[in-house]
């Protein structure tokens, strides 16, 4: 009896046991359990932030971006690469040439999963204007070395490609324009030099000859000087409360032998009174171009007027008329194209460099205002600019 009570007792406690560890085992179940949600949440989040970093990284890049699968169908674009192509939106899903109809798209996706990697390759896009795109590519692959995707980057070099044209038409024009003056003087230097000195009458012409095409190559060192320290933003505007009428007097001071040659009459009709905000020594290069163009292309025996008024209570407009041979409606865009002519010999005779213009622009524009010009062939040009007046009745 004794016996049976006490096996009984310790089945009991066996009993006992394994239930509490049945329990154990439960709670501790529970417990990695919800440690492993609680990891996967995390991990969930973890790569959910990680995904809208990259996307916010892909929307913000200037560079488009295409991601194709491994059956070269659109899994990606990002918004550059829309603006790019001016596709109509995304194309998730569609065939690579029917998503972006690009001649040679579709070779440089073949090539890149052949080759595994393209480089500065360069794609054309056809339209108004003519792009040019620069293209990297690379085959993505998976651990077991199976395609997973191919990614193109397209960097757009049109504007690249402009400017470095630009600069080579530049360097061009400026050999040209040095390499003019330069040979006649060599010409001329080496004539004398052969004998022509001994007759006073011919040195002297050809004297005269070297010296005027010494200047135009001091002007055109200068003019390039001025231009290109404009054009790279050195020069600072001193811009203070300055009377137009007084810079106007100077330059015709400054041109009044130069007028007097060609019987030109100038004339300062600026009011008296009429202050801008502008630097004066900039300003009067600006006028003293303008004017200088209208002695050289006005009318012999003409006129040539500098005005101005109150275009707005913030605003003078100025301009320089003449009454000479006037200037062609299809040149009258270019005129301020750095060594733009309408008559090259007549600009050249008269020691013109071409870059007159572009540096009247250049100032007007660096003074926030504008300059245009109207014409009539046989007529007459007046060339008008704006800048910000000084409004006395408000200061
Ligand atoms: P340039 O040194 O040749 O005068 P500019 O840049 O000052 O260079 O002018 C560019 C061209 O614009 C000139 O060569 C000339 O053909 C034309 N032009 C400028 N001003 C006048 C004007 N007042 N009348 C007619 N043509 C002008």
């Amino acid at each position: 009896m004794w016996l049976g009570f006490a096996a009984g007792a310790s089945a009991v406690a066996v009993i006992g046991w394994l239930l509490r560890r049945e329990q154990m085992a439960r709670e501790r179940l529970r417990e990695v359990s919800l440690r492993l949600a609680e990891l996967k949440t995390q991990r969930h989040l973890e790569l959910v932030e990680e995904q809208s970093k990259q996307q916010a990284l892909l929307d913000s890049m200037v560079e488009g971006v295409l991601l194709l699968d491994p059956q070269g169908r659109v899994q990606h674009m990002n918004p550059a690469l829309v603006r790019l192509f001016g596709l109509p939106g995304e194309s998730r899903g569609k065939a690579v040439a029917e998503a972006l109809p690009v001649s040679g798209l579709d070779d440089l996706a073949r090539r890149t999963v052949q080759q595994g990697r393209l480089t500065e390759q360069e794609l054309t896009l056809d339209g108004e204007p003519v792009r040019t795109l620069q293209v990297n590519a690379v085959a993505l692959r998976d651990p077991d070395r199976l395609l997973a995707g191919t990614l193109f980057v397209f960097h757009d070099l049109t504007q690249h490609k402009r400017l470095a044209e630009q600069r080579r038409e530049f360097v061009a024009n400026v050999s040209h324009e040095l390499r003019t003056p330069l040979s006649l003087i060599k010409g001329y230097t080496e004539t004398l030099l052969g004998g022509a000195k001994d007759d006073p009458a011919t040195a002297m012409r050809f004297l005269q000859i070297i010296d005027k095409h010494a200047d135009r190559l001091t002007f055109l060192i200068e003019d390039l000087l001025t231009i290109s320290r404009l054009e790279s933003g050195q020069v600072i505007m001193n811009l203070q409360p300055t009377g137009l009428y007084e810079v106007v007097v100077q330059v015709v001071e400054d041109l009044r032998a130069k007028a007097a040659e060609r019987g030109t009459e100038l004339r300062n009709e600026v009011p008296q009174q009429m202050r801008i905000h502008g630097d004066g020594d900039r300003l009067q290069q600006v006028i003293s171009n303008l004017v200088d163009n209208a002695i050289k292309y006005g009318r012999p025996g003409g006129r040539v007027v500098v005005g101005a008024r109150a275009l707005h209570e913030d605003i003078v407009e100025a301009w320089v008329a003449d009454d000479g041979v006037g200037i062609p409606a299809e040149a009258r865009d270019r005129i301020f194209e750095r060594f733009y002519r309408v008559d090259k010999g007549r600009s050249r005779e008269q020691g013109g460099t071409g870059l007159g213009l572009s540096i009247v622009k250049h100032i007007v524009q660096a003074h926030g205002g504008e300059v245009r010009v109207e014409s009539e062939l046989g007529r007459g040009t007046c060339f008008y600019f704006t800048l910000p007046r000084v409004n006395e009745a408000a200061g």
